[in-house]
């Protein structure tokens, strides 16, 4: 058990906050405020090897170890949920799992220019009808020579208009329920496929979220990721990896939290004193701090699994569903802390709480993750090692 960084994972976190603190800080709240996405982030987070922080050199990435990922994710969620959203799907969901399952001719096509930040990934499993119970989905994808025709919908996809790559699900046999699910990697460009952003969002508002159609949409069958019928256990293994950078995001907006809410017990007095001497304020910043440190253990300790090549699905699920829910609770004690002020976005912290509450619903919903815990323990639910496991870290040239 080590508990400390190495010098390349401080280097990274300085080189995240400085890019947070000079590229988004001071623009985040009009974006947020006009729902505006702006891609350039996503740009200049490529240049900086941000965009493939775990993929391994050959492949496009950094090479570096996937708590290095959790620490890239911690930090620019301090900035907004909606960075930390797009390198959730990019590398959690799609790149990684394109590590995992991928053919080495897809991982050339698509995980290269994905790693390097030259194309940008996106995951559409959800739909209108199917979110926690994903066998009700409904988009087929039917055999036809060298190619498959997908049909159907996914709704609340992030990244809908901005990425050129996604990762998507569908029944190539219905009969066959959850093993009838294949995954297929589609382009945007591809005939029969459209988006549409949906507007009027509780939080994430500078990121792009919508839906995704597959009109007789012809994919090519050597875009079939894994075997037929794999598709549902591909889903499962994207959200291990999905998962792990939403729980270290929420670290992220923990600190935000605590970072402003000191600020102001620091300037806000009350009966004669500083706020934060009450002993109450102080009981909700001291929550904070506590949530703050717990998520990070959880969290870190499904990283050093995932370098170790062990399944983590436990752990992973343990640490999102704890790091999410406190980073609800933290920013609900941050908009307390600030009272009215917190309640106009004068302060960051309103965005902070609207910001909170995706996280807890998306990659497992809060309920999912409860049951999955008790599943667990009560012994109903076991993992077996996969039949395809993410690389361990360090990496094999
Ligand atoms: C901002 C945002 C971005 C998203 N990005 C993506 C993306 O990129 N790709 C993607 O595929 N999806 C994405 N999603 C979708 C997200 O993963 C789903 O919303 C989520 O899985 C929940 O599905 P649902 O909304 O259909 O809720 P439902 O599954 O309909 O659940 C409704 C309620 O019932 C509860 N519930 C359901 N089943 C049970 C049960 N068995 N026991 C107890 N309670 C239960 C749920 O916890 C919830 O409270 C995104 C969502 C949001 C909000």
């Amino acid at each position: 058990m080590n508990f400390d960084f190495t010098e390349e994972q401080l280097l990274l976190r300085k080189t995240v906050r400085n890019f947070v603190d000079k590229e988004i800080m001071p623009y985040i709240g009009e974006w947020d405020e006009k729902g505006e996405f702006h891609p350039e982030i996503i740009r200049r987070l490529a240049t900086l090897g941000l965009m493939g922080v775990c993929i391994p050199e050959k492949y496009g990435g950094s090479g570096m170890d996937y708590n290095s990922l959790a620490i890239v994710c911690e930090e620019l969620e301090r900035g907004d949920t909606a960075f930390r959203t797009a390198v959730s799907v990019h590398t959690g969901l799609n790149s990684m799992t394109l590590l995992q399952w991928g053919t080495e001719e897809q991982k050339q096509t698509y995980l290269v220019p994905q790693a390097k930040g030259e194309k940008i990934g996106a995951f559409g499993l959800t739909e209108p009808n199917a979110g926690s119970d994903v066998a009700a989905m409904q988009s087929t994808a039917v055999k036809d020579g060298d190619y498959y025709i997908l049909n159907g919908q996914k709704t609340w996809i992030s990244l809908c208009d901005v990425a050129d790559h996604f990762l998507v699900f569908a029944y190539t046999d219905k009969s066959k329920k959850h093993h009838g699910i294949s995954a297929f990697i589609v382009e945007r460009t591809m005939e029969g496929f459209s988006s549409k952003a949906i507007k009027g969002k509780l939080g994430i508002r500078a990121g792009n979220t919508g839906e995704i159609f597959f009109d007789h949409m012809k994919v090519p069958k050597e875009n079939l990721l894994g075997e037929e019928g794999e598709g549902f256990k591909i889903a499962m293994s994207a959200l291990d990896s999905g998962r792990f950078t939403v729980a270290a995001g929420a670290c992220g907006l923990i600190m935000a939290c605590l970072e402003a809410s000191l600020t102001y017990c620091h300037e806000r007095e009350t009966f004669g004193k500083k706020i934060g001497e009450h002993q109450l304020v102080k009981q909700m910043l001291a929550n904070m701090e506590a949530g703050l440190q717990m998520s990070r253990l959880l969290v870190y300790r499904a990283g050093e699994l995932k370098n170790k090549g062990v399944r983590n699905t436990r752990e992973t699920s343990l640490a999102k569903w704890q790091a999410c829910d406190f980073a609800n609770k933290a920013a609900d004690d941050a908009v307390q802390i600030h009272g009215a002020y917190g309640y106009s976005n004068e302060y960051p912290v309103e965005r902070y709480l609207r910001n909170s509450k995706a996280p807890v619903i998306y990659e497992g919903t809060r309920e999912i993750h409860t049951i999955m815990q008790a599943d667990y323990v009560l012994g109903y639910r076991k993992d077996k090692p996969l039949n395809k496991m993410l690389p361990a870290w360090p990496f094999e040239e």
